[in-house]
């Protein structure tokens, strides 16, 4: 049951039987030269869509377009929230969502950005005695098949998209990620953030315009993406947010704790 195709008194008649909604979250930014701004809601859009046709006695919200990628600033197109703010527009949805009768809460996650700003709302949601599940579906397809797995806007990401809305994939602006070693030779660039040095990978703090030059950042080359993976990975990941759903359901509600003073206000 989609919550913006619903009246408001279904959706009183559904909280008054049930406490679980499930939303998503996602983020406009840089994907590379090939991939739409819009890939990580255009994933997480999918999935609820298939957890809906699933589990239609389900409420189901809207993705959130907008995420915290402050660290894609200078791809032109890329609009982020921040993290302030995202935590800010969390906590009023999932509050409000409270407020007529949500404890249980899934939540499907489309961008590595956003996790900090729902980590921070869902342990305060935990905190007034409810549930709340963060599924980030790039991991769990991961770890569901490993060559699943991926980066940024690499084949993982592409093959969703290419499922999606194969228009919004330009096959012919493919290349390679062309990192560049910005920390200078002797720390070069290896990944989001990373860099390597004497065996280990610390971070190097800068907008990823800076060493990213095309925009995905790897392992999983984009050229190798394919729509049947896309498919493939996006069914098998809504079908295991089904059975989690089933099994998260019935998870007991914790007791409130009556803090001295807030961690964050
Ligand atoms: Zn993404």
């Amino acid at each position: 049951m989609l919550l913006e195709k619903s009246s408001w008194p279904t959706v009183e008649t559904y909280f008054a039987k049930c406490d679980l909604v499930v939303l998503g979250f996602g983020s406009t930014e840089n994907h590379g030269r090939h991939n739409p701004l819009g890939t990580d809601w255009m994933a997480p859009t999918r999935i609820l869509e298939l957890v809906d046709e699933r589990r239609p006695e389900i409420l189901v919200g809207p993705t959130l377009h907008l995420g915290s990628a402050d660290h894609f600033a200078d791809y032109p197109g890329t609009l982020s929230l921040g993290d302030r703010l995202l935590y800010e527009v969390v906590r009023r949805i999932t509050g409000q969502l409270y407020h007529y009768g949500a404890r249980h809460f899934v939540l499907v996650n489309g961008h590595g950005g956003n996790t900090r700003a729902i980590q921070d709302v869902g342990y305060e949601l935990n905190d007034i005695g409810c549930q709340v599940a963060l599924l980030n579906w790039w991991k769990l397809a991961g770890e569901l098949n490993s060559e699943w797995g991926g980066g940024h806007g690499g084949a993982q990401e592409t093959s969703a998209d290419l499922w999606i809305d194969p228009d919004s994939v330009d096959l012919d602006a493919l290349g390679p990620q062309d990192l560049v070693d910005d920390g200078g030779r002797a720390i070069g660039t290896v990944g989001f953030d990373q860099v390597s040095f004497e065996g280990a990978t610390p971070m190097l703090l800068r907008r990823a315009r800076r060493y990213a030059t095309n925009g995905w950042i790897g392992p999983d080359d984009p050229a190798d993406a394919s729509s049947e993976w896309g498919e493939k990975m996006l069914t098998a990941t809504a079908d295991w947010t089904c059975d989690f759903i089933d099994a998260f359901e019935k998870s007991p509600l914790p007791k409130p704790i009556d803090r001295v003073w807030p961690l964050r206000q």
